[in-house]
């Protein structure tokens, strides 16, 4: 839709002029892919400041493993260069495609705006906190603030993020690319929204790790030394959600299906891990 009230669309071109553009202003936004920024009335915005022109890389391979640009758009994970042992490799396909969202939308929205909107379905959340992501924000007095994914997203539509702080990238440690991946996701409909998305992982040395998202209002991580029995991980979880996040309801799933379908799925990563 078009935002009406915006008189400013600013391409910043350096972090400099980005902290000077961004200040964490009620009345200015970040603009990345915009999918969700123009899907919304946004009567307060007069000013985007556009992400898009500082020309990051969308991805950067090392031996630490691997660093998305927040700029990355979605469909460019396909490109992403994986090394023959990351067996993590899957999991890029399945949680990109668990985004509610043509091809179209798919080439423009960006990891870091899926991150940043902080919907519970997040796909780019999952994915990203499943693998230990560690986000690397740019505060707005300078330096680097590093901050697991799983815990920059605090709940529906909220971060972590300080006024005025960018999300620069996602970084995801060789350890989990490494690890062999089971996934599950719930919806209403066979393309519809996430209703619950959970991921087991098993690394190399054994550790079980167990991620779950859109059925909580944010990530849900679980750590285990070896993969654990089923029933001890389901009676773990529904204590740790209950206890924490608790579950969470919308017009795309209730809350009964949800946790139902968590609980479940968390056996199902426990049998195949096993
Ligand atoms: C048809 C359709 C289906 C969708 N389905 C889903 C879905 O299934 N799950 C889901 O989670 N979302 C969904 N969305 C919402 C949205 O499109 C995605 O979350 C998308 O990934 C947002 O990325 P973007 O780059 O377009 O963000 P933008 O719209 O550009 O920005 C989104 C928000 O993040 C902020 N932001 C962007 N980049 C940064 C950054 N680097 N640092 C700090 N803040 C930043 C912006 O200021 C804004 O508040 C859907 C949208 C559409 C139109």
């Amino acid at each position: 839709m078009d935002l009406t009230t915006v008189e400013t669309i600013l391409p910043v071109r350096d972090r400099a002029a980005l902290a000077g553009a961004h200040r964490g202003a009620g009345d200015t936004a970040l603009l990345a892919g915009g999918t969700w920024l123009f899907s919304v009335p946004q009567p307060h915005l007069r000013t985007l400041v556009d992400l898009t022109a500082l020309g990051w890389e969308p991805f950067e391979v090392d031996e630490q493993g691997l660093r998305i640009a927040a700029t990355c758009p979605i469909g460019a994970l396909a490109d992403v260069p994986f090394a023959a042992d990351w067996a993590a490799r899957p999991l890029f396909r399945q949680c990109t495609r668990a985004l509610l969202a043509s091809f179209k939308v798919r080439a423009v929205a960006t990891v870091g705006g899926n991150v940043c909107t902080a919907l519970p379905a997040g796909a780019m959340t999952s994915l990203t906190s499943a693998l230990d992501g560690v986000a690397e924000l740019w505060p707005q007095g300078g330096g680097v603030r590093r901050v697991p994914v799983a815990e920059l997203v605090t709940g529906d539509g909220r971060t972590a993020l300080a006024p005025g702080e960018v999300l620069r990238a996602v970084r995801l440690p060789v350890r989990a690319l490494r690890a062999t991946t089971a996934f599950r996701r719930l919806s209403r409909a066979r393309l519809g929204r996430s209703a619950a998305l959970v991921v087991g992982r098993r690394d190399e040395d054994g550790g079980f790790t167990l991620t779950v998202t859109a059925s909580t209002p944010r990530p849900l991580v679980l750590r285990h030394a070896a993969v654990p029995a089923a029933a001890e991980l389901v009676a773990q979880l529904e204590a740790a959600v209950e206890d924490g996040p608790g579950w969470f309801e919308d017009v795309h799933g209730d809350l009964d299906w949800r946790r139902a379908g968590t609980l479940r799925f968390a056996a199902e990563v426990v049998e195949e891990l096993s």
